[in-house]
């Protein structure tokens, strides 16, 4: 408390984020930062996605 500095929390878990942040991709259409843990997790459900969509 009091020491001027604004925290910055994670978008999806709402978590302050003490460690790295991480910007989003354009595609996710966030523009608030996330927390490794979140990210890591949009990041596979992505690539899922994308691949499931190129295989077939
Ligand atoms: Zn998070």
């Amino acid at each position: 408390m009091g020491l001027g500095r604004s925290q910055i929390k994670c978008r999806e878990c709402g978590k302050e984020i003490k460690d790295f942040k991480y910007t989003a991709m354009p595609e996710w259409d966030i523009s608030e930062y996330l927390c490794g843990i979140c990210y890591s997790k949009r990041l596979s459900e992505y690539y899922i996605k994308h691949e499931g969509k190129d295989k077939k």
